[in-house]
C-alpha cells in the first residue's frame, strides 16, 4: 500500500504511536492494520473484513473474543469495588478467591500467590523472590538463572535477559550478567544424526550439568522454561526432556520455574503445560488465559519453601520490598475466577483433547510441501517451519522474509497468524470447534503455493 491510500486513522496512529514488535519504517507504508471487534474465534477490521484470529490476540483469548460471562464478571466488580490494592496488609475477596482457586487447581503444591500484572512482572517477580529466598536462606551467591536460547520470558530488563533471542537483546544491551542460556531443545534443529530424542534429552541434561559445574553449583538459583517454547517459534520439548533436566536440578538444588504463561489452563490439552510434559516445578508463572486475555493479570505460584522464605524475609525487613499497584486488581481477579468457573464447567481442557487431533493433523499434512522444514505443536499450539531446503532445517538468504510473506498469504485468505522468523505460530483460540479449524487450515495450502512462487 503507498503512503498516500493511509486512511486519516493510520496517519494519526504513526504519528502518535510506538508499536511493539513492529517494523518501523514499513508501517509508515503499509499502516496499522485496525481492528475495530470480535466475536467468537472472529475479529472484524475497521474495513468490515472478518478474519479467524489464529493466535488468540497474543496467545491469550482462549474464550475468543466475546464471551458474555467475562464481561459481566468485570462490570459487576466494576460496579462493586473498581479498584483497590493488597500493599499494606490490604486485601479483597476476589483476590483471596482466586489464589485459593489457583492453589486447588495447579499441578504442584502451591503455598502461596503473588499477584502481578504481566507474564513479564510474573517472571521478574521470579527472579526477584527466588533472590530474596536465597538471602533468607543464608546463600546469597545462589543467583544466577539459566534460561534457554529461544525461551521467551518477557521485556523488562531481567526477562528480556531470560529471553533467548537476539532481537530482544541487541541495542539493548543485554543479557544482564545473571543469566546463562543453555541449548534449545529442538530435536529437528539441534540433534545429531541419528541421535534420538531421549539420546538428545540425555544429552541435553548432560549439558546442564557441565554448565551448573561450571558455573559453581553454589551460584545457581534456578532454571526457567516454558513447557512448550511460544514466542521462539513452537517448539515441543524432546521425549523425557524435562524428568531427565529435573534430576541434574534437584542434584544441586536448583529451583525449576515453570512458565505457564501461555501453556496454562488448557492450552496443550492438560490444565498445565507442566502435566504434558512432566514438569514438576517449585514455582510457576501464569498470565494471558487466566483472564482469557480480557484483563492484564499475571500470577507467581509458589511453594512450600519459596513461600516461607518470602514470609521469613518479609519479617527481617520492614515490608515485603516488592509489588505492583494492579497486582490482584479486583476487576482481574473477578475475570478469572469467571475464565477458570468457564473452563470448568464447559470442559475446555477435555474439548481440547477432542479437537487438538484434527488440528495437529491438518498442520502435519503441510509438511509434505516443498516450502516446510517441519510441522509441530502440541494440543491447540502449532508451529510451521519453512525451510530453502524441503525437509531439512536450512537458513533462507534473508531469514524471516518468506515466513512474513506465508502470513500475509494466510491474512490475504482470511486468517490472521504471526510469524515468528521462519515459523507460522497457531494458537487459535480454545473453543473453536472442528469446523473452525478447517476454516483455519483451509487457505494454507493454497498460501503455501503463493509464497513457495514468490520466493522462487
Ligand atoms: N512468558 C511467556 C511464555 C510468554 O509467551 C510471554 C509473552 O508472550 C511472557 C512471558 C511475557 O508476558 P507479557 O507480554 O504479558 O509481559
Amino acid at each position: 500500500m503507498a503512503h498516500d491510500t493511509l486512511t486519516n486513522a493510520q496517519m494519526r496512529d504513526i504519528e502518535a504511536l510506538v508499536h511493539p514488535y513492529t517494523h518501523a519504517a514499513s508501517l509508515r507504508q503499509t499502516g496499522a492494520h485496525m481492528i475495530a471487534s470480535g466475536e467468537g474465534i472472529y475479529v472484524t477490521d475497521e474495513a468490515g473484513r472478518r478474519y479467524v484470529e489464529g493466535l488468540a490476540g497474543l496467545w491469550c483469548c482462549g474464550l475468543g473474543f466475546g464471551d458474555a460471562e467475562l464481561v459481566e464478571a468485570a462490570q459487576a466488580q466494576f460496579s462493586r469495588l473498581p479498584y483497590y490494592h493488597l500493599f499494606g496488609g490490604r486485601t479483597h475477596e476476589p483476590a483471596i478467591e482466586l489464589a485459593e482457586k489457583l492453589k486447588e487447581l495447579l499441578p504442584m503444591e502451591a503455598a502461596r500467590i503473588f499477584y502481578g500484572c504481566s507474564g513479564s512482572e510474573a517472571n521478574d517477580s521470579q527472579i526477584k523472590l527466588i533472590w530474596y529466598m536465597n538471602n533468607v536462606l543464608g546463600r546469597p551467591e545462589k543467583k544466577k538463572i539459566l534460561s534457554r536460547k529461544r525461551g521467551y520470558h518477557g521485556v523488562t530488563l531481567a526477562t528480556a535477559s531470560l529471553t533467548g533471542l537476539p532481537l530482544n537483546h541487541e541495542d539493548f544491551d543485554l543479557p544482564l550478567e545473571f543469566v546463562r542460556h543453555l541449548r534449545c531443545p529442538h530435536h529437528w534443529k539441534e540433534a545429531e544424526p541419528g541421535e534420538t530424542e531421549a539420546e538428545f534429552s540425555a544429552r541435553l541434561a548432560a549439558e546442564l550439568e557441565e554448565t551448573i559445574l561450571a558455573e559453581g553449583p553454589e551460584t545457581v538459583a534456578a532454571f526457567i522454561a516454558e513447557p512448550v517454547m511460544g514466542a521462539g517459534g513452537v517448539i515441543v520439548p524432546p521425549e523425557g526432556y524435562f524428568p531427565a533436566m529435573q534430576a541434574v536440578l534437584r542434584k544441586y538444588d536448583v529451583q525449576m520455574v515453570a512458565d505457564e504463561v501461555i501453556c496454562g489452563f488448557g492450552r496443550t490439552a492438560n490444565w498445565f503445560g507442566s502435566e504434558t510434559f512432566s514438569i514438576a516445578p517449585n514455582s510457576m508463572s501464569m498470565a494471558k488465559q487466566l483472564t482469557g486475555g480480557y484483563f492484564p493479570l499475571s500470577a507467581v505460584a509458589m511453594d512450600r519453601r519459596m513461600a516461607e522464605a518470602v514470609e521469613e524475609g518479609a519479617s527481617r525487613n520492614p515490608a515485603l520490598g516488592h509489588g505492583f499497584t494492579y497486582g490482584g486488581h479486583p476487576a482481574g481477579c473477578a475475570v478469572a475466577l469467571a475464565a477458570l468457573a468457564i473452563y470448568e464447567r464447559r470442559d475446555i481442557v477435555g474439548h481440547v483433547r477432542r479437537v487438538a487431533p484434527v488440528f495437529q493433523a491438518r498442520l502435519r499434512a503441510a509438511a509434505d510441501h516443498p516450502l516446510v522444514g517441519e510441522a509441530r505443536g502440541a494440543g491447540l499450539m502449532g508451529g510451521l517451519e519453512l525451510s530453502p531446503e524441503p525437509g531439512r532445517p536450512a537458513a533462507f538468504a534473508q531469514p524471516g522474509k518468506v515466513g512474513a510473506r506465508l502470513m500475509e498469504e494466510m491474512l490475504a485468505r482470511g486468517v490472521i497468524l504471526r510469524s515468528l522468523g521462519d515459523t507460522l505460530a497457531f494458537c487459535p483460540p480454545m473453543v473453536i470447534t472442528e469446523a473452525e479449524i478447517e476454516e483455519m487450515m483451509a487457505p494454507l495450502p493454497e498460501a503455501l503455493d503463493a509464497t513457495h512462487a514468490w520466493a522462487r
